[in-house]
């Protein structure tokens, strides 16, 4: 019995077991639904613990909404059903907010409790839930789509699908995929489409397929591979939207985008595309190609003539009849008003090429019929062969253009050739100023100094900014080489600002180590004329406040300066006004006369090396230095004398009045660095120190300008007095006199009693003169007028004294043993 017993409570153990830990919940409930027992899974779809559970009413958990199915439900068990089922849904913690669960209960035989199995289906709920609604996705998408299987056969399709393709289901159905294709895409698309499928698991793009009725359509489509756990596809789904509307509008966007609409062949945009492919074609193929541009002859006279209308039309037979001269694949584009342009590719050889030419020229020539009228024009073409011809697309073009103008300007109605050989020049210039560019970027540019001195003191009195190229393949070039090639171009304002801004920094480099020293800067005459030149000039001063502006001299070519002298002298005045001041470079190669030189307010003239270097030997050269030194002389400029060799260049010069030089003599063009260095050992050579000589070679000169200039000076204040003109300068610092006076006049001829005679007779002309013109502002001319007489009387006075001075020079050079023939030579060039 025991042993029965022990069996019964084992067995007993083994249910209970089960029952506690099953994995579905287990409740049994009274007939108002009180809970008697459940088991552990019971109580975790009640989120409760299972002490709490007992004779609580199970019906407490269930949602509001369920309750009376719940109730039903019961009441049905109770009523005598054996087996009953339902889904309610429990107001349940946990995972979910609410659970659904299934019940199946199995009444009890004695009526008085049901056993219900509750599982928790929430999971399955949800995912019929979202199966529904793919299903409903499916059928209601604006797509097409349709499911293959992993061969490719159709397996399912929406209505979209069966909208946009036109085949019913039952047509398609296990039908492979091709059979939509539309035979518009090559073999390789397909083989493509479903390499990228199987790698990728998804292809995307756009394909032309066909409907049923045989219709094409665009579409534009996505498949993706549906894959198993193994990552084999499984199925592909594929959604497609028809696109042939957008298509269509898109191709006549391009239409109008590409092509000319008077004429619908191809426009400027579809050329150049065009051009480009039968370029590289010509470069594959290895043949070459021609490049035509076409104008035509006469047309402006049919429109003005005839009419726009007429001419339109003209150009339409003309577009036409020229299409038709050339070969299939050649192009013909319209550029605009009467200008086409053919692109033939692929030529064979120069005959191809002329016959087609030919073609095209009696194709233009031909008469045209319009209405009534018969119409006559012809064409000019320019052509350039590629790759004879090595430019891009665009150079292409523009030679072609440049022939064009060619054939017109040789007659018309004729083709020319366009040259490569001639235009490489131009080809050059431009390589080069692209190189030149990248210099300045790349800092390849460096400034050599060359010192100035004064032979008479033996002072080094500045130094001149040379530009150097430090080309990284050809070495260090000289500005020859390069200055010429940008000189009529904005660069040389970028080279020129560079160059300004190195030689300033340089300069205050050497002022903090005690070398105070000038510098003059080349500047071109473009970059002169550059509206903003001496806004640039004043902020680069600015920039450098430690530096005196008056340390900064500026060169600029004689030839330069009277290309354009009104221009460049108000530059130069303007600049003075900075206290900048200017050097007119290279003088005596610009013929410059007298009245120019006048109005060319710099400070120095540089007499050009060639004089310099051949005065030596050369008579004439020797004249022209000179002249030179005689009219900076009588018109109060420096002279600095360049490209001095040798010892007897510089021993000449002193002879002739000259003082400051610059050449290889003295020193050649260094870096920077070597200034500093070169300065202190500079020490003029004893041998031409010995051979100076202080003749005042230009001072009688000087003189007789005095004289002429004062005449001239005193007529323009009588007109300022009749108010017919402006107020001369009235300073006697800065006239003619004034300026000889404080430089050269008190050094020459301080010692001379005639030279301290004339000066009081001087300032009291000047003073004179002001005060005649203060009446005048104070409205008394009447008075100033008649006073005329004293000025007159003054003026006469003046010029006597000069003339006595003049001649006590004169015996003073005597004295000094100057050589009148010498003197001669400045006589011709004035
Ligand atoms: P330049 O302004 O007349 O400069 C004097 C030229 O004569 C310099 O040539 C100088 O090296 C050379 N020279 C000096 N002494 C002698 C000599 O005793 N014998 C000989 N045979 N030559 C001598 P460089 O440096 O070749 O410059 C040539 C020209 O290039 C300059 O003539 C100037 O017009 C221009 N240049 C130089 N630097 C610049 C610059 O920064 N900007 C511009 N726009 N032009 C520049
Ligand atoms: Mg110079
Ligand atoms: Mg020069």
């Amino acid at each position: 019995l025991s042993q029965a017993r022990a069996e019964i409570e084992t067995t007993l153990a083994r249910y209970t077991h089960l029952y506690d830990f099953a994995p579905v919940g287990y409740f049994t409930l009274t007939r108002n639904g009180s809970i008697q027992r459940t088991n552990l899974a019971g109580a975790r779809l009640l989120g409760q613990a299972r002490s709490l559970l007992r004779h609580r009413r199970f019906g407490q958990f269930v949602i509001d909404e369920d309750l009376t199915e719940f109730d039903n439900f019961l009441e049905r068990v109770f009523a005598g059903s054996r087996q009953e089922n339902c889904e309610i849904r429990l107001r349940a913690s946990g995972t979910h907010p609410e659970i659904v669960i299934s019940i199946h209960a199995i009444h009890d035989e004695k009526e008085v409790e049901c056993r219900v199995v509750a599982s928790d289906i929430t999971e399955r709920k949800l995912s019929e839930a979202r199966l529904e609604l793919a299903a409903s996705v499916f059928t209601h998408a604006q797509e097409g789509i349709m499911i293959l299987d992993a061969d490719g056969r159709i397996v399912e399709v929406n209505r979209s699908f069966i909208d946009i393709t036109g085949y019913p289901l039952h047509e398609v159905i296990n039908k492979a995929a091709n059979i939509f294709d539309s035979g518009c895409h090559e073999p390789e698309f397909y083989t493509k489409l479903w390499a990228a499928l199987k790698s990728k698991g998804h292809w995307y793009g756009e394909i032309w397929d066909r409907r049923k009725d045989g219709d094409l359509y665009a579409a534009i489509l996505r498949i993706n591979a549906v894959r198993n756990a193994n990552g084999e596809a499984q199925h592909y789904v594929a959604l497609f939207s028809d696109i042939t509307a957008l298509k269509e509008h898109q191709n006549q966007l391009e239409r109008l985008a590409h092509y000319d609409a008077l004429t619908g062949l191809p426009n400027r945009v579809l050329l150049a595309d065009r051009l480009k492919h039968a370029m590289a074609q010509t470069r594959r193929r290895e043949n070459f190609m021609a490049l035509v541009y076409l104008d035509l002859d006469g047309f402006k006279a049919v429109n003005d003539i005839h009419g726009h209308e007429t001419g339109d039309e003209l150009l339409i037979v003309v577009a036409q009849r020229l299409k038709d001269a050339l070969r299939e694949g050649d192009t013909l584009a319209r550029l605009g008003g009467d200008e086409f342009v053919a692109v033939l590719a692929d030529l064979g050889s120069r005959n191809e090429c002329e016959i087609i030419l030919a073609r095209l020229l009696q194709a233009a020539s031909s008469p045209v019929h319009i209405k009534d009228q018969v119409l006559l024009v012809s064409a000019s073409l320019g052509v350039t062969l590629s790759p004879q011809d090595g430019g891009d697309a665009e150079i292409l073009l523009r030679h072609a253009d440049q022939a064009m103008y060619q054939a017109k300007q040789a007659g018309k109605n004729r083709y020319h050739l366009f040259d490569p050989e001639l235009d490489l020049h131009a080809l050059t210039h431009r390589d080069s100023l692209q190189r030149i560019a990248l210099a300045l970027e790349k800092k390849e540019f460096v400034i050599y100094y060359q010192p100035k001195i004064n032979m008479r003191s033996g002072e080094v009195i500045g130094v001149e900014a040379l530009i150097r190229w430090q080309h990284p393949e050809r070495g260090l070039l000289l500005p020859d080489e390069f200055i010429n090639t940008i000189e009529n171009n904005e660069l040389i304002s970028k080279v020129g600002d560079w160059v300004l801004d190195t030689a300033l920094t340089q300069l205050t480099e050497w002022h903090k180590i005690g070398l105070d020293i000038p510098v003059s800067v080349n500047i071109a005459a473009y970059h002169l004329q550059q509206e903003d030149f001496l806004l640039r000039v004043r902020d680069k001063l600015a920039a450098h406040p430690d530096l005196r502006p008056d340390q900064l001299e500026l060169e600029v070519l004689e030839t330069a300066a009277l290309a354009d002298i009104s221009r460049i002298s108000r530059v130069i005045g303007a600049c003075q006004g900075l206290g900048v001041e200017f050097s007119l470079d290279d003088f005596g190669t610009g013929y410059s006369s007298l009245t120019y030189l006048k109005r060319l307010p710099a400070m120095t003239l540089k007499i050009d090396q060639s004089f310099v270097r051949n005065m030596l030997w050369d008579k004439e050269d020797l004249a022209i230095v000179e002249g030179v030194l005689g009219l900076a002389t009588a018109f109060g400029r420096h002279v600095v004398a360049e490209g001095v060799e040798t010892i007897d260049h510089a021993k000449l010069l002193l002879r002739l009045g000259c003082e400051r030089a610059q050449g290889s003599y003295f020193a050649s063009a260094m870096p920077a660095s070597a200034l500093p260095d070169w300065v202190r050992r500079w020490k003029p050579d004893p041998a031409w120190k010995a051979e100076r000589v202080n003749l005042p070679s230009g001072d009688n000169l000087t003189l007789i300008y005095a004289e002429v200039d004062h005449r001239q000076w005193v007529r323009r204040i009588e007109s300022a007095l009749h108010g017919a003109a402006e107020t001369p300068p009235l300073d006697p610092r800065t006239c003619q006199f004034g300026l000889w006076q404080f430089s050269d006049g008190n050094t020459h001829c301080g010692h001379l009693p005639e030279y301290l005679a004339v000066l009081p007779v001087h300032e009291r002309l000047h003073a004179l003169a002001q005060e005649l013109l203060a009446l005048h502002s104070a409205d008394q001319t009447e008075i100033a007028l008649k006073r005329l007489v004293e000025l007159h009387a003054l003026r006469d006075q003046f010029i006597e004294r000069l003339r006595e001075l003049s001649s006590a020079t004169a015996s003073a050079l005597l004295v000094a043993g100057f050589k009148k023939g010498l003197r001669k030579a400045t006589i011709p060039l004035l």
